[in-house]
């Protein structure tokens, strides 16, 4: 598998195998010059970061050369499907700031047409009904290197074949007594060709289709077809599908179809490090209560994503930076904090917060009076406003900003020095009062108003604090997140051994914090900066009088140092 790592500063080529594919076919007048292409998902979970991946690609693609793209659930699995996930993927999609073309689409809408299209191809000979178990079906396929055995029921009659479908159909037999099957070649050197399985019995109710049917198609019968009624041109899908390719342009040929057919191409699905990304495994999360919910901010969801703070854009421009491979290759989630926190850096208004507070007083700032000192809002953006920023005699410092007894190179507070306070003054600790256990409980300091910020002072400092007014601090509980999984590919391990041995005991800490009465102003979504800590999110659940906010990225990359030396 390919190592990718961080390519944020590479140059990107200029156009990905599809677009060129795209841009040729537009050319040379193939499908009369239309576009279409389609995400086509199965309603059974909620949709990840690869998702995400391969819905800006296909969304994208149509997007830059004027085509269009159709939103299909595959739903021909009704006893994992359901209306939850249908409705969660739909607000993803349009979340990433995508709108297919309507209306939005279902397999199920060709049931009847995909049951007229098999007893077609029964009507050729190309299909026959067999009473053979799963299993038994499973064994007789063969292996790569032998042949399979041919079914005996592969040569009964088309009349006979036609009433077993036909009785199948009205439910007259259990699941799993029999099966329709292509009849195509048990000795192809291609598995999937092997007279794979078209339908199956399933007395399961359809969250579409209620109780109309009790035989269900198969993903490979129905998703070629659905491409071609839906007049599909460029059909995009992951590297899994390369071998089913033969088969959906066999069940198109031998539909005997007019005109342009869909073609199928493949590229490489995303991987990330330190994530597990298959649907079945982020259920097992969920329903284990490993994390809370599928929005979960340390899940790879998008819901879990858009709560944690991200933002469409930056979830486009990674789609964007991982590009279009050929190849399995594994992505370093690096990449997908470093466009998180580019974005918000550019965007994010700022404030201050302490996480972990110790009271400062000054002792020679006088009782009772308060200032307002401006600050800005965003220093990357030239037209950003200002916020006012209280304060006074008392404020909160981060305990890790004070030593009594500090290293050499400690630019911040201690016994003695001099920092300054962000958008405020110099000061100097005099002295500090201590609790029974012996930690710290108050710094004393003297400041210097011929120091404030923005004023001409001959006074130099190394260091500068955040902090938080004690009189106005807002009270707030703050979510931090580190990663869910403690190696970097937790679905590759060892045999006998299950990713979830590998989860990060400590992938959320839970902090009480004070800020500054700007934070009052943010809404849930709302990404921001808290100065020095990282970058934060309002919750979903945050209100006035109950803030509530989530980690979404580090300031700097914590992990990197430590990961690669
Ligand atoms: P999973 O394996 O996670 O359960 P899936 O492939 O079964 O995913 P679908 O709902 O069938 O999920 O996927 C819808 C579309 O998203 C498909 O076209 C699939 O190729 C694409 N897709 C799924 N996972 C990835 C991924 N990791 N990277 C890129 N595309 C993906
Ligand atoms: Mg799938």
């Amino acid at each position: 598998m390919d190592k990718i790592e961080n390519k944020s500063t590479e140059k990107k080529p200029s156009l990905n195998f599809l677009e060129q594919i795209v841009e040729n076919d537009l050319k040379n007048g193939i499908n009369d010059g239309r576009l279409l292409t389609r995400f086509p998902p199965e309603p059974n979970g909620y949709l990840h970061i690869g998702h995400a991946k391969s819905i800006c690609l296909n969304f994208g693609l149509a997007e830059k050369y004027g085509g269009k793209t159709n939103l299909r659930f595959d739903d021909t699995n009704p006893t994992k499907e359901s209306t939850e996930y249908v409705n969660a993927i739909m607000e993803d999609v349009r979340w990433l700031g995508f709108q297919w073309q309507e209306p939005v689409l279902y397999a199920s809408d060709y049931f009847d047409k995909l049951y007229e299209l098999a007893v077609y191809l029964i009507k050729k000979s190309k299909a026959y009904v067999c009473h053979m178990s799963a299993e038994e079906i499973s064994t007789g396929r063969g292996t790569p290197q032998t042949p399979g055995k041919e079914s005996a029921w592969r040569n009964t009659s088309v009349e006979q074949n036609l009433r077993e479908f036909e009785k199948m159909r009205i439910g007259e037999y259990k699941e799993g007594e029999r099966v329709l099957r292509a009849k195509i070649d048990m000795a192809s050197p291609n598995m999937w060709m092997r007279d794979p399985v078209m339908y199956r019995i399933m007395f399961a109710h359809h969250h579409r289709t209620d109780n109309k049917w009790c035989i269900y198609p198969m993903y490979d019968w129905a998703h070629g077809q659905s491409d071609y009624i839906e007049g599909i041109t460029h059909s995009i899908c992951t590297l899994e599908f390369v071998p089913h390719r033969q088969l959906y342009d066999w069940f198109l040929e031998n539909l005997d179809i007019k005109g342009t057919r869909p073609r199928q191409y493949e590229f490489a699905r995303l991987n990330l490090t330190y994530t597990v990304m298959s649907k079945r495994k982020l259920l097992q999360l969920v329903e284990e209560k490993y994390v809370d919910g599928w929005d979960d901010p340390r899940m790879p969801t998008v819901s879990g994503l858009r709560r944690r703070g991200y933002t469409p854009a930056s979830i486009r421009t990674f789609a964007d930076r991982v590009g279009v491979a050929k190849r399995e290759n594994m992505i370093d989630v690096s990449l997908l904090e470093f466009c998180i926190r580019e974005d918000l850096n550019k965007n994010a208004p700022r404030a201050m917060v302490v996480l972990n507070p110790v009271k400062l007083i000054i002792d020679n700032y006088p009782e009772n009076q308060q200032e307002k000192l401006p600050a800005i809002i965003n220093p990357e953006d030239a037209e950003s406003k200002k916020r006012m920023v209280p304060f006074s005699r008392e404020i909160y410092i981060e305990r890790e900003d004070f030593m009594e007894d500090p290293p050499k190179k400690f630019f911040r507070l201690a016994p003695g020095a001099e920092v300054r306070l962000k958008y405020a003054y110099i000061i100097r600790c005099d002295s500090v009062i201590k609790d029974e256990q012996g930690n710290t409980s108050e710094i004393h300091c003297t400041y210097f108003p011929d120091t404030k910020s923005g004023m001409q002072s001959n006074r130099k400092v190394k260091g500068t604090l955040h902090w938080v007014n004690i009189d106005t601090a807002v009270e707030i509980e703050v979510k931090l997140y580190d990663r869910l999984f403690s190696v970097p590919e937790p679905e590759n391990v060892d045999e006998g051994q299950d990713f979830k041995d590998f989860i990060n005991a400590d992938s959320l800490k839970m902090v009480k914090g004070y800020g500054e009465p700007f934070i009052n102003e943010f809404f849930p979504g709302k990404g921001f900066q808290f100065e020095r800590l990282g970058y934060f999110s309002a919750d979903k659940e945050s209100a006035p009088g109950n803030l509530i906010f989530n980690r979404t990225v580090t300031l700097r990359d914590s992990w990197a140092k430590e990961n690669r030396g």
